[in-house]
C-alpha cells in the first residue's frame, strides 16, 4: 500500500495509489455508490477504467442486520479498491446519533474497506468560529481514539481536516492532523461552497490545508464531483475527490461537461464521444424509458468526470496545467474568480513546479504573468545585472525566437553583441525586458506568446523595461522604437530617464545600417 508520484506541475501531481485490492491513478474521483440502489456493474467500471469507488459505511451498517456483515466488495459487486466514508455527515444530519469512533473503525475493518475514514465532525458552512474550533478539537480527539482502536494494517485511513471557512482553524486542524500518521489526509465541508459557487473561498481553504500537511501524502477533498472544478482543485494540490453528483444530476436530466452542466432537454447533439453518447441523440435518450435515460446520463456523467481527470493528468505530464486553467477559467465568470484566487497563491504554486519542463509553454494573456515560469523569469532578471554602466541598446523582441535571430534586427544585434561598452536588451510584449544573455534560456526561447495589443499590458511591460534598464545604470540608452508597444516603451523611458539620456530611432523607417551608424556615433560620444 503506497502513494507514488510520477509527474508534478503547480501543486498538482500524477500518482498511483496502491491498496490491498489494486492500484489506481490520481488525481481520481471515487464515484459514491448507493449500496441499496446499484445501477452500474463491474463491466462498466472496467470499461471506463475506474479503479476505485466509495460507499457509505454508516448507511451500510444501519441497513445490515446480520451479525457478520459481508465484505464490502461483495455487497457492491466491485472487485477493485473500495473506499468507505464514516458517515459522519449523515450522523449529524439525522441528529446526534451516538456512535463511538471505535465502532465505525471496527465496522470498516470487518467489511474489508481498502480506504477508510475515521469518524470526524464536519464543521459545515455556517458554523461560527467557536463551533469551528470545537469541531477541529473534537475531530482530533476522535482521530486519537480511532488510531488507538485500529487493528488492521492493510487499510489506508484518511485523517480529516476541518475548520470550514475559518482558515485559521483549517490551518490549525491540518497541523494537528499532520502530527498523526495517516496515509491520506482529507479536507471536509466544501459542498455548500461549491453549490453557492464560492470557489474563491474554496481555493483558500484548500491552500490553508495543503500548506500545513505532509507533502508526500495524498489530499482528498470530500464531496467534489463536477469536472469544471477539477483542474483548479488539482492545481491547488488535491489528489482525490468523491462525489455522488454524477448520479444526482442524472436523476434530474443534467448532463455534465468540462465546460459546465447542460439540461438534456436543451441539447440537440452530443459532442461527447463516450459510449453512452455515441449511438443516440439527446432526443432519443430523453424519450427512452426513464430508467434507461437515467442510466445513460449516469454513465456519461462519469465518463465526463474521468475524461477530464485524464486530460488533467496529461496536462501535468506535459507541464501545461497552467494552460488548462487559463482555458477552463473562461467557461464561467465564477471560474474566472476561482482562477484569480488561484493566481494569488502563485508563490506557493511556483515552489512546487518543476524547473525543467518537457515542453515549451504558452504565454496567453495577462494572467500568464502569474505562472511559475514568469515568476522565475522575473527573479532571474533581477539577478542578471552584471552589465552595468554601459550604453544600453534596446531592441524590439517579438516576431521570432530567439529574438537575436529575428532578421529585422539581427544585423544590428550582431554588430554590438560583443561590444564591451554596449549591453543589448529586447522589449517583449509577453516578458517585458529580455537581456540578450537570457534570450536563449527557458522559458523565453521555448514560449509561444502573442502580442495582445492590450494597452494596459503594453504600459506595464513598458514600465518593467524602463525599471530594468535603470538597474543597469546606463551611460545612455538607444531605443529602437517599433509599433505601438515601441511607442509606449519610448514614453516610459523618456519620462523616467529624461529626454536627453534616451536616443530614439524609428525602427519602422530606418534601415539596419542607418541604425548601426547612429548607435556607433552615440557610443563614441559616450566614450
Ligand atoms: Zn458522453
Amino acid at each position: 500500500m503506497s502513494f507514488q508520484v510520477h509527474a508534478k506541475d503547480l501543486l498538482g501531481r500524477v500518482g498511483t495509489i496502491r491498496t490491498k485490492s489494486g492500484a489506481f491513478d490520481t488525481p481520481h474521483m471515487f464515484p459514491v455508490l448507493d449500496p441499496y440502489h446499484q445501477v452500474l456493474d463491474q463491466k462498466f467500471f472496467d470499461g471506463a477504467r475506474i479503479g476505485a469507488v466509495m460507499t457509505n459505511a454508516y448507511l451500510l451498517k444501519r441497513g445490515q442486520r446480520a451479525s457478520e456483515p459481508p465484505d464490502v466488495h461483495t455487497t457492491l459487486g466491485f472487485n477493485k479498491s473500495v473506499a468507505t466514508d464514516s458517515g459522519a455527515y449523515q450522523i449529524l444530519q439525522y441528529g446526534g446519533v451516538q456512535v463511538k469512533p471505535a465502532e465505525i473503525i471496527e465496522y470498516q475493518e470487518r467489511i474489508g474497506s481498502d480506504i477508510g475514514v475515521i469518524l470526524d465532525v464536519p464543521t459545515g458552512f455556517r458554523s461560527d468560529p467557536s463551533r469551528a474550533r470545537w469541531t477541529v478539537d473534537e475531530t482530533v480527539r476522535r482521530a486519537d481514539a480511532a488510531l488507538e482502536s485500529m487493528t488492521r494494517e492493510d487499510i489506508l485511513w484518511m485523517g480529516p481536516v476541518q475548520g470550514g471557512v475559518h482558515l485559521r482553524e483549517v490551518e490549525r486542524s491540518a497541523r494537528e492532523m499532520s502530527k498523526r500518521d495517516f496515509p491520506i489526509y482529507a479536507l471536509g465541508s466544501p459542498t455548500e461552497l461549491m453549490e453557492s459557487q464560492r470557489y474563491d473561498i474554496l481555493a483558500d481553504m484548500v491552500v490553508a490545508a495543503k500548506s500545513n500537511l505532509p507533502k508526500g501524502k495524498p489530499l482528498h477533498l470530500f464531496g467534489a464531483g463536477h469536472p469544471v472544478l477539477f483542474p483548479f482543485l488539482v492545481a491547488l494540490g488535491c489528489d482525490l475527490f468523491d462525489s455522488a453528483a454524477y448520479a444526482l444530476y442524472a436523476r434530474v436530466g443534467r448532463y455534465l461537461t468540462s465546460e459546465g452542466t447542460q439540461l438534456l432537454g436543451d441539447m440537440v447533439e452530443f459532442a461527447c464521444p463516450c459510449p453512452a453518447c455515441a449511438d443516440l441523440s439527446p432526443a432519443e435518450v430523453l424519450n427512452s424509458d426513464p430508467k434507461q435515460r437515467e442510466l445513460r446520463l449516469i454513465q456519461h456523467n462519469l465518463w465526463a468526470c474521468f475524461s477530464e481527470l485524464r486530460r488533467i493528468r496529461e496536462a501535468i505530464r506535459r507541464g501545461r496545467l497552467w494552460e488548462l486553467l487559463e482555458s477552463r477559467a473562461r467557461v464561467h465568470p465564477a471560474l474566472m474568480d476561482c482562477f484569480a484566487r488561484v493566481r494569488t497563491h502563485s508563490g506557493l504554486l511556483e515552489s512546487f513546479t518543476p524547473v525543467v519542463k518537457p515542453h515549451g509553454i504558452f504565454h496567453l494573456s495577462a494572467s500568464s504573468e502569474d505562472r511559475p515560469e514568469a515568476l522565475r523569469y522575473r527573479a532571474k532578471l533581477s539577478r542578471s545585472t552584471d552589465e552595468r554602466g554601459k550604453t544600453v541598446l534596446v531592441l524590439p523582441g517579438r516576431w521570432r525566437r530567439p529574438f537575436h535571430e529575428d532578421p529585422r534586427y539581427q544585423v544590428v544585434a550582431n554588430s554590438f553583441d560583443d561590444h564591451r561598452n554596449v549591453s543589448i536588451c529586447y522589449y517583449s510584449p509577453s516578458w517585458g525586458p529580455v537581456p540578450i544573455e537570457l534570450d536563449e534560456t527557458f522559458p523565453i526561447a521555448q514560449a509561444e506568446g502573442r502580442d495582445l495589443g492590450d494597452a494596459d499590458l503594453y504600459q506595464s511591460k513598458a514600465e518593467d523595461v524602463t525599471l530594468f534598464v535603470m538597474t543597469l545604470r546606463p551611460r545612455s540608452v538607444i531605443l529602437v522604437s517599433h509599433g505601438d508597444f515601441g511607442r509606449r516603451v519610448t514614453e516610459a523611458m523618456r519620462k523616467t530617464l529624461g529626454k536627453r539620456r534616451v536616443v530614439v530611432l524609428d525602427g519602422e523607417k530606418l534601415k539596419p545600417q542607418a541604425i548601426i551608424k547612429s548607435v556607433e556615433r552615440r557610443i563614441s560620444t559616450d566614450a
